[in-house]
């Protein structure tokens, strides 16, 4: 972690002194356990994030809850005794922004039980879950959730933000797959959201985050995934011109890919290669003999480059193989990482973009991945989510990470390094911000980094569903 910082330590402390009975009472009425403020190892190893090595946020309290009733008793402490304090909602620990200073956080990771019913097609999740947990429930079955892309992030964080993943082009985000969710409102009622019981909250959380309460479990539709083929490329490409070249074929070449196919490129800061993700869930992988074959991953061997050092193909087990496949380079790290959606990715804008991967770099552990949006994210309804930029075709993440020992300057020049790639995105190409984790309080505190993830229209009809469920008692 970053240095620990006694200021706030101390801020988050007095403010436990303040709220020392009302925190009693709460500790008294759960069956999980709550650690309060103090320069302890319990409270440090309680506020830390799970991915990023980045000094959190310092909490007044942390609620480790064991069961529906704790989430409630903490909802209404929030909205009573404890109303001073924030609300913060922490279940795979992956951003942030579930840890924020002089806070009342709530730890979901005691929720964690697990229930697959393979003849629906369903799996129901307790919402503390990661999503490589509940992978591990579907071994061997054949089937498979709409998830990201690694498997330490909290299942629930990711799909009530929308979750994009190696099945999304075929069967939308994340959340268009939830079907069901059980979520504590801000009376402390347990409230069912579903298509058939107020279906408006369902919309609501499908693309809203946190804002409508504390979600404890979800059921989301099983697809099958026993047909599936992939890969690694790493095409070698030592100047700006190749890499540049790659980059535009990638684009142009994916504009067709099957529904059923996903790719991505990574570009990694001062190295002389394009990585590209191929994966494609398609029946005619039985029999091809090499990856050309296959349509979904076709275009791979028109990319270009001088030369291929990396060519990983072949059938993959969904859950072992393809889920995990990007891990090795997604490791927890001191990360400065945002995202945005394009509509358009200009000849130019790649240019440029390449030169700040490969010359104006400031860290080389940085990276710019772009992900193939459309198929089945663009033709998703509109109607039954908040989410506002479906038809959006690239998903950029950019990564300005710094090392342990860099000095404070240097992380300086990664955040205006993370400025620069934000203002050449948005700059002609459509950039729009989607909902996603700033693992750095700098980037969120930053006005430039202001989202605009939801349009007018969908942010009124948020504020109605949240209106109205703030409200409702039972
Ligand atoms: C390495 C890495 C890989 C990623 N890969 C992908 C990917 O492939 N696809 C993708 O779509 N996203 C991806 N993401 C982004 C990820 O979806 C978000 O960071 C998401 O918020 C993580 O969820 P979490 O539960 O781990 O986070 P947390 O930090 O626990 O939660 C984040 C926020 O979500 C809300 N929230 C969480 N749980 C609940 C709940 N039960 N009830 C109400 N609100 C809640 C709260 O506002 C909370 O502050 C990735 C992030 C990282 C760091």
């Amino acid at each position: 972690m970053d240095a620990k910082d006694m200021d706030r330590l101390g801020s988050a402390m007095a403010k436990a002194d303040e709220h020392k009975t009302a925190l009693g009472a709460l500790a008294s009425s759960l069956k999980g356990s709550l650690i309060v403020a103090s320069d302890s190892k319990e409270y440090d190893a309680g506020r830390k994030l799970n991915w990023a090595f980045n000094d959190s946020g310092y909490p007044v309290a942390i609620c480790n809850v064991a069961c529906v009733e704790d989430v409630q008793a903490v909802v209404r402490a929030a909205a009573g005794s404890l109303s001073a304090l924030k609300l913060g909602v922490r279940a795979g620990g992956h951003s942030s922004f579930s840890v924020v200073d002089d806070s009342l956080v709530v730890n979901l990771e005691g929720l964690n039980e697990v229930t697959v019913d393979k003849e629906k097609r369903l799996v129901t999740a307790g919402s503390g879950c990661k999503i490589g947990a509940v992978d591990k429930h579907l071994y061997d079955t054949g089937l498979g959730f709409v998830t990201g892309t690694n498997g330490d992030t909290g299942l629930t964080g990711l799909t009530l933000s929308g979750g994009f993943g190696f099945l999304s082009r075929e069967h939308g985000f994340a959340c268009d797959n939830m079907v069901e969710a059980q979520i504590v409102i801000a009376t402390g009622a347990v409230v069912i959201a579903s298509e058939t019981e107020n279906a408006d909250l369902l919309r609501g959380l499908r693309g809203g985050g946190g804002n409508f309460g504390i979600v404890t479990r979800l059921t989301l539709k099983l697809h099958d995934v026993s047909n599936a083929f992939g890969g690694l490329s790493g095409r070698l490409a030592p100047t700006i011109s190749a890499a540049s070249a790659i980059v535009r074929n990638w684009r142009d070449l994916t504009m067709d890919l099957p529904r059923d196919s996903a790719s991505a490129l990574a570009l990694p800061c001062g190295k002389p290669v394009v990585a590209c993700v191929g994966a494609t869930f398609n029946e005619a992988g039985a029999t091809a003999k090499k990856r050309g074959d296959l349509p979904g991953l076709a275009f791979i061997d028109k990319l270009g480059g001088w030369a291929e050092p990396i060519n990983k193909f072949g059938k993959l087990d969904y859950h072992r193989q393809l889920q995990n496949l990007l891990e090795p380079m997604n490791q927890p790290k001191f990360s400065l990482t945002s995202a945005l959606a394009l509509n358009e990715l200009k000849d130019e804008t790649i240019t440029k973009l390449i030169r700040l991967v490969r010359k104006e770099y400031v860290s080389n552990e940085g990276v710019v991945i772009i992900f193939k949006m459309g198929g089945a994210i663009a033709d998703g309804s509109v109607e039954k989510s908040i989410l506002s930029h479906r038809k959006c075709n690239w998903w950029v993440i950019y990564e300005g990470n710094y090392k342990r020992y860099d000095t404070p300057a240097k992380k300086e020049k990664c955040l205006d390094w993370m400025k620069k790639v934000k203002d050449l995105l948005m700059e002609g190409n459509s950039g729009v911000d989607i909902p996603y984790p700033m693992h750095d309080p700098s980037l969120r505190a930053d006005k430039t980094y202001e989202h605009n993830a939801y349009l007018p229209e969908h942010k009124r009809i948020a504020a109605e569903i949240k209106a109205k469920y703030d409200r409702k008692l039972t």
